[in-house]
């Protein structure tokens, strides 16, 4: 049961509240965010909702009976916006273009890449500074200093930010430089991390883990609502199965049930799931007629020169052609709508 309290409550009235909770034999636990106030009880008894629902201080209450609450659509119907300022929003609708380089490799990488974006009217550049790599002889990134540089030239030109943040530690040299804070695969059940992504007030990109279930996704996404930060885009990645005729298992399956489970928008990135750069525009096609709200590309000026994932890396003149695609799928789904949650 979720019970969202008024604005206005007074502590009284929620002592009241909590007490007639606990006589029901529930637990409620306190949850404040950026946006509201709530009371997430959990328990077994079935009782009349609405004893509770006419009491002095409760905005509305529902019942919820996932696991993960908060980012149910079972009590939040409308779809959650994720508004980055300067009217950049995630959201139903309007098809999110999230695009750069696997990692960041130079200036003048970030510089080529800049000027790529705004040719295409995109606005979110993937700046990863960094990287998780399977060896640690791997090329891991250029750092703060390189996303502290990279952040001004991105907002000299409009450009959003979404970066890889690894470690708690780096949470807040970070947030001054990025508009929204990615967790990666192999993060998706780092809790420490989660629980400090929600004491941030920025939105938090999470990747389904690399063997990650649905359910284990969205109950890592309440981690970073239940300690505050209701800005969460969820997205699929892919799976590890045992096919390996490509990188990852994409899961387009997972878009229209995330969507149906949750208020949260989702984002699909199909470089990192199939993995194989002559099938990246066609599964980012097919993955916006499944609903995605927004679609994630690696991107280079020359793919097959990059530091990391280059056979997965879309060249600059390809990733136009596919942008255009995107718009234009984007726009006949939204034409003709039939998906529940459109
Ligand atoms: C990435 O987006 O750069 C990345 C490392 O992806 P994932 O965490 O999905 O492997
Ligand atoms: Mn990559």
């Amino acid at each position: 049961m979720i019970i969202r309290l008024r604005k206005d409550i007074t502590s009284q009235e929620k002592k009241e509240i909590i007490d007639a909770v606990l006589e029901l034999k529930y637990k409620p636990s306190e949850v404040k965010t950026q946006f509201g106030a709530y009371l997430v009880c959990t328990g077994k008894k079935e009782f009349d909702i609405r004893k509770i629902g006419f009491m002095p201080g409760v905005g509305d209450v529902h019942r919820v009976s996932s696991q993960y609450k908060l980012v149910s659509r079972q009590w939040k119907v409308d779809n959650t916006i994720i508004d980055l300022g300067d009217g950049v929003k995630i959201k139903r609708d309007e098809l999110a273009i999230l695009a750069g380089p696997c990692s960041i490799e130079s200036i003048e990488n970030a510089e080529k890449t800049i000027e790529h974006l705004v040719k295409n009217n995109i606005k979110i550049m993937r700046t990863m500074v960094f990287k998780p790599r399977s060896s640690p002889y791997s090329f891991r990134g250029i750092g703060i200093e390189g996303l502290r540089t990279v952040s001004g030239m991105c907002k000299a030109n409009g450009i959003k930010i979404i970066s890889e943040v690894m470690q708690v530690s780096q949470i807040e040299e970070m947030a001054d430089y990025v508009d929204i804070f990615q967790v990666g695969a192999r993060n998706t059940q780092n809790f420490n991390l989660l629980d400090a992504l929600g004491e941030v007030d920025k939105p938090v990109l999470l990747k389904r883990g690399i063997s990650g279930t649905i359910e284990e996704l969205l109950q890592s996404a309440e981690y970073i609502f239940s300690n505050g930060n209701e800005k969460i885009i969820l997205c699929e990645r892919g799976i590890r199965t045992f096919e390996d005729a490509y990188r990852n298992t994409f899961d387009l399956n997972a878009i229209p049930i995330l969507k149906e489970k949750s208020h949260l928008p989702v984002v699909a990135d199909p470089s990192h799931a199939i993995g194989i750069r002559m099938f990246v525009a066609q599964m980012a096609l097919a993955s916006v007629m499944a609903g995605a709200d927004g679609i994630l590309l690696e991107v280079h000026e020359t793919p097959e020169k990059a530091f990391s994932d280059a056979q997965q890396t879309l060249q600059f003149t390809d990733a136009e052609h596919l942008y255009e695609c995107l718009r234009k799928t984007n726009a006949l789904r939204n034409e003709i709508k039939y998906s529940m949650t459109d």
